[in-house]
């Protein structure tokens, strides 16, 4: 690892895969033996425990952290960034309690260093999506004890587990997030911080593809990769545009993709049409709050919170590969999310329900579900 001065500290610091490759040169077997087997070990460990604070994770030499299929390499880095962001925890605002806004870190990292920090905290998004949690959950506990490192991988399993857990209740008055006044400033002023929480709660419980849970995060967080962003970048690919991949005119923020827009609009009314033929189900268009974020006070496998979803990652995805968002790939999406809904016996669940009745027929035709008859006939 070539660490000048080599402390407990600095080895606590320390990405577990970049151990685990220096490992292979040390002489002693022992040690050898147990650091080569780091990275796995350190994996299994926050894999395993769902108590253990993920915010602790390095994120440097990590598997769990990768851009392009490579963890992020401290040693490619500034000294800027690897010392300030070692752990997920570091990305925690110290005046707002919860993620860092880029106009906090603008000051200290630029150019490549400013992007590589939007690639790391897209990964860390991405990591925590993946085990149901969010950004909130790593800022709350801030006022607990906390480790240094993978120090945690060391002592757990002492007695010490105990305190923790009195010592992690969240305070009253945490700080909101600063996102959700900018949503407020951007024209959605009814969007109190009560329904933010509810759609918290929401994103929290949502079950689908899990590119899509991410997408739907980032727009909540008003901070999905959009052209806008072309503008803080130094691209590589010569790209620069910052306006509407659809009709070019505007600049593509989560406002006009999805409410602004005339040709997403287009496509919005083409889906609710196509919507209300299939199931019977009419989303209303006219709110912007059900644009963006969906319906908070329905559960997220509702069919209103369906369109909406389905809508926004087909608007979303479509940017790349046609002049229009595509119907058939809306649908194909729809389909996803009924079958996740439908699947097994959770069928059952909505069978009695009227407004759910065409969509489970639809459902059973598109899949060649067949219909169970009690009333087996007598040889
Ligand atoms: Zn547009």
């Amino acid at each position: 690892m070539r660490i000048p001065n080599l402390t407990t500290t600095k080895l606590l610091e320390e990405g577990p895969d970049s151990i685990s490759k220096a490992a292979k040169a040390i002489s002693n077997p022992f040690w050898q033996a147990v650091l080569t087997k780091m990275s796995p070990l350190e994996s299994a460990f926050y894999n395993s425990n769902s108590t253990v604070k993920v915010e602790e994770r390095v994120v440097w030499d990590n598997l769990a952290f990768q851009q392009n299929g490579l963890p992020f390499s401290r040693r490619s880095n500034t000294t800027m960034l690897t010392r300030n962001f070692n752990s997920i925890k570091d990305f925690i605002s110290k005046t707002t309690n919860v993620l860092m806004g880029e106009h906090e870190v603008k000051n200290n990292l630029k150019g490549s260093q400013l992007q590589t920090w939007n690639q790391m905290v897209a990964s860390i998004t991405e990591y925590l999506t993946s085990k149901n949690l969010t950004w909130y959950d790593i800022g709350s506990s801030g006022s607990g004890p906390q480790h240094w490192g993978w120090s945690r991988l060391v002592l757990e399993n002492s007695k010490s587990r105990k305190f923790y857990q009195l010592l992690m209740q969240k305070p009253n008055d945490a700080p909101r997030n600063p996102n959700e006044q900018k949503w407020r400033e951007k024209g959605l002023t009814t969007m109190t911080s009560e329904r933010f929480d509810k759609m918290y709660k929401n994103q929290s419980k949502l079950r689908c593809g899990l590119r899509i849970k991410w997408e739907e995060f980032r727009i909540l967080w008003g901070r999905q990769e959009l052209n806008r962003y072309k503008a803080n970048y130094s691209n590589t690919r010569g790209d620069n545009k910052t306006t509407c991949s659809y009709c070019g005119h505007y600049i593509e923020d989560e406002i006009h993709l999805y409410i602004d827009c005339d040709t997403s609009g287009t496509f919005w009314e083409d889906a609710e049409e196509w919507y209300q033929a299939a199931f019977g189900v009419a989303p209303p268009l006219l709110l912007n709050g059900p644009r963006l974020f969906g319906m908070e006070n329905e559960p997220p496998d509702d069919l209103l919170n369906i369109f909406y979803r389905c809508v926004r990652y087909t608007i979303f995805m479509g940017r790349k590969r046609a002049a229009t968002p595509e119907l058939r790939y809306f649908v194909s999406l729809v389909k996803d999310e009924l079958k996740l809904k439908y699947s097994g016996n959770k069928i059952l669940k909505h069978a009695d329900n009227q407004s759910e009745k065409k969509a489970i027929a639809w459902m059973r035709e598109q899949m060649g579900w067949v219909l169970h008859n009690r009333r087996a006939s007598p040889n």
